[in-house]
């Protein structure tokens, strides 16, 4: 199948969270079952790992159709990295420096940028544009959160007599509270009409909202857990979009992110100190002991270190780690944190820490090489998120032997085996409610298990690094959902 992603995070040339990763390693799982996967996505400027200049540009500038009159722009080529010859999967990158070249994808840690409509209706029309300057018209297009979500719009509405009308298109929701609610005025800018303003379109609530525009007009909708996929049906999880989807529960799929191998190996991974596997867990002792000593905490292998790697956000149950930090810095264990978000939050965790230098560390940035680092040398990783779509650092956590403590929600409910104390069994430790008091108790449960019952730590590691997050496992069921969504768009079956 011909497959487009339109995207504006894709690992490694840009990301902020779980939609980079996920949007730089499925295409690569899909090409390797033979199908013929392109991603489109923006040029930055700012990001440290892109050398955009060394990227090769496509011949001839593409012209946009945007509201407001055509807007040229060069395309730049390159290729995701980790696999040559038939399955490598291209990807295209719009370049225009005055929308792109900023220190930030989305705004600044306080505000969104005021132009994310022009920016982003941009890289959804730009893709599609580009798919014609390539002579190349998908089967499916596969577009990716609040950002994308106006690729499906614009398939059944600017191109209604056009080639690319026939694609059928898939939109995943890798966050629902990120929608692109923005002003209904500046519609005409991304070249739609005002009759798209409606509550069956992009109107919600008399507010212009990209997702809700995208939940409307895509031919099948993902999100990326079963459990989450049932969650953003009720209203307690739906941050206002739940009716839509459950008008259209029928066409929603809840398909788990898988993980790229090429990149979370432990016996493989050139950014730890030592690397290591299920049966030789020596390395992760090394890891530990060289993770102290960068952080700045005392070496003791004996001293159970328990991680943060995310968002500092209300998501991620921030404000309950901090409550309940304030009684865990008395145990005898040690906290590392790596994240960025809530500066006040930030700012609270770095007085806790210069209070308690011995047990907490924090580390304010975007750090992927810590953050491997940090995965390979704890002995366990808090994510007590208040909801949570998939969540990835727990997948990597447990391929790392580090056991996630989590509250059971979305992904995390998914993903994490809750310890039974009885045999010794688990993956991870698990609690319901989210309350300090109930976050207090299952660290204490973990450090428990870690002084009194360590061959069950020891066994729950084993059982951990055993399980299979690859993406391979997944891609197959996406697969399946472009099938489905091209017997629908096309009316008769995908006859590859
Ligand atoms: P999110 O809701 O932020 O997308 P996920 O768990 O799905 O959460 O994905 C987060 C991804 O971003 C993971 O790959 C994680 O390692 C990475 N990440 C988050 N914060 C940081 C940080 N401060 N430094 C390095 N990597 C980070």
């Amino acid at each position: 199948m011909k497959i487009l992603f339109v995207s504006s995070e894709c690992a490694p040339f840009a990301k902020t969270g779980g939609l980079g990763d996920v949007v730089g390693a499925l295409p690569k799982a899909l090409a390797q079952r033979g199908h013929d996967v392109r991603v489109v996505m923006p040029l930055y400027g700012g990001q440290p790992s892109l050398r955009w200049d060394e990227l090769p540009q496509l011949e001839g500038a593409l012209t946009v159709p945007m509201g407001f009159g055509p807007v040229r722009c060069g395309v730049r080529t390159g290729r995701l990295p980790g696999r040559d010859g038939p399955s490598a999967v291209r990807i295209y990158l719009l370049e225009h420096k005055g929308w792109f070249n900023r220190p930030f994808l989305y705004g600044s840690p306080t505000e969104a940028y005021g132009d994310n409509l022009d920016r982003f209706a941009f890289l959804s029309r730009g893709a599609l544009t580009l798919c014609y300057a390539l002579n190349w018209i998908p089967d499916v297009v596969h577009a990716h959160d609040w950002q994308a979500a106006l690729t499906p719009v614009y398939l059944n509405t600017v191109e209604r007599d056009r080639p690319l009308h026939a694609a059928a298109s898939v939109l995943t929701i890798h966050n629902l509270a990120f929608q692109g609610e923005l002003n209904p005025r500046d519609l005409w800018r991304a070249g739609l009409g005002n009759e798209q303003l409606h509550g069956k379109s992009l109107e919600h609530f008399g507010a212009l909202n990209l997702m809700k525009g995208g939940l409307w007009h895509a031919t099948f909708l993902s999100t990326v857990s079963p459990s989450y996929a049932r969650e953003i049906q009720q209203s307690a999880f739906g941050c206002g979009l739940d009716g839509v989807l459950r008008e259209r529960a029928g066409d929603l799929r809840g398909i788990l992110n898988g993980l790229d191998d090429d990149e979370w190996d432990p016996a493989r991974d050139a950014l730890i100190a030592q690397c290591y596997s299920r049966d030789d867990l020596s390395g992760k002792v090394a890891c530990k002991a060289e993770l102290q000593r960068e952080v700045g905490l005392p070496s003791k292998s004996e001293v159970p270190l328990i991680a943060w790697v995310g968002r500092f956000a209300y998501q991620k149950g921030i404000d309950v780690v901090a409550h309940a930090l304030m009684g865990l810095v008395h145990e005898d264990a040690q906290f590392v944190f790596l994240g960025t978000g809530d500066l006040k939050m930030e700012q609270w965790l770095a007085e806790l820490s210069a209070r308690h230098p011995q047990r907490l560390r924090i580390v304010s940035g975007f750090d992927p090489a810590l953050a491997h680092r940090i995965e390979a040398g704890a002995d366990f990783f808090l994510m007590p998120s208040r909801f949570e779509p998939c969540g990835l650092n727990q997948m990597y956590s447990q391929r790392y032997g580090t056991l996630p403590i989590v509250r059971a929600t979305g992904g995390l409910a998914d993903t994490v085996r809750n310890y039974n104390e009885r045999t010794g069994s688990g993956t991870g430790f698990a609690f319901s409610e989210l309350t300090p008091s109930s976050l207090y108790d299952t660290v204490r449960w973990a450090l428990d298990t870690w002084w009194k019952r360590r061959p069950h730590i020891d066994a729950m590691r084993r059982e951990a690094m055993g399980l299979d997050w690859s993406w391979s496992r997944f891609a197959g069921e996406y697969e399946q959902l472009y099938k489905d969504a091209y017997a629908r768009r096309r009316g008769h079956p995908w006859r590859g």
